[in-house]
């Protein structure tokens, strides 16, 4: 079998510096376990440590499946920020690195990666909901609880405001599926209260009758926050 790692060989469209990055060979994944907030836990090399392209010339990162996609016309800002980040004479830290890695160093340029998404001229709320997810991913794939939590917080209060202005929504989640996951994502930071109702909102969508799935797993959610809260308030 083919090693899961692989270099790709690839140029800035900002720098137009040519350089490889490591990339994980989608037939190497093996999805073992998915958990509640839609995550996946793998057998052997994880591809969210791999998700991100950075250029060492200029500090541009994207997700790989945007890098080479990005239309640098439109895009000034990125722009003055590559030229600027070219100049930097700083060594370059671990981030640049090829080869097998971590999630801590996945989490650095999944961060890098947001900066640059931020920047760029239609601000995408949805990919920045998603790449903050990947950060709560990885955090809990280092073992970092602390992190995890902070990362949480902030992942729930990007799709609370996606969810407010009425972005459209990833149709595979539609709006239960975003409701239901903040819920998770508040449930996870220990606010029970909170969560049951985001659970409870998500069972009351106009949209539920076409996302069976997220009905079960917002019903499943429910029955467990109320088992939680009986199992403490007896200990209390
Ligand atoms: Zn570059």
């Amino acid at each position: 079998m083919a090693e899961p790692l692989w270099n790709y060989s690839i140029k800035c469209p900002f720098c137009e510096a040519k350089f490889e990055t490591t990339r994980m060979r989608t037939s190497a994944i093996r999805t073992k376990e998915l958990m509640s907030d839609f995550g996946n836990i793998f057998e052997g090399e994880c591809p969210y440590v791999y998700a991100i392209t950075v250029c060492p010339t200029c500090s541009f990162a994207a997700r790989n499946s945007d890098f080479e996609k990005i239309r640098v016309q439109s895009e000034a800002k990125i722009m003055a920020a590559s030229k600027q980040l070219r100049l930097s004479t700083k060594p370059k830290p671990d981030i640049f690195k090829l080869g097998p890695s971590t999630p801590e160093v996945a989490v650095k340029r999944f961060e890098l990666a947001i900066a640059f998404y931020k920047m760029r001229y239609v601000v995408e709320m949805g990919v920045l909901a998603n790449m903050n997810l990947h950060v709560v991913w990885l955090y809990r794939l280092a073992g970092n609880k602390e992190k995890e939590q902070l990362a949480l917080a902030q992942a729930a209060a990007i799709y609370e405001e996606y969810l407010a202005k009425a972005y459209t929504l990833p149709e595979s989640l539609g709006e239960p599926g975003v409701i239901y996951l903040i819920g998770d994502l508040t449930r996870r930071q220990g606010k029970l209260k909170e969560a049951r109702r985001l659970f409870e909102s998500a069972l009351a969508s106009k949209e539920i009758k076409d996302y069976p799935k997220i009905a079960d797993m917002s019903r499943d959610m429910i029955q467990l926050i109320k088992d939680e809260m009986e199992k403490t308030s007896q200990t209390a």
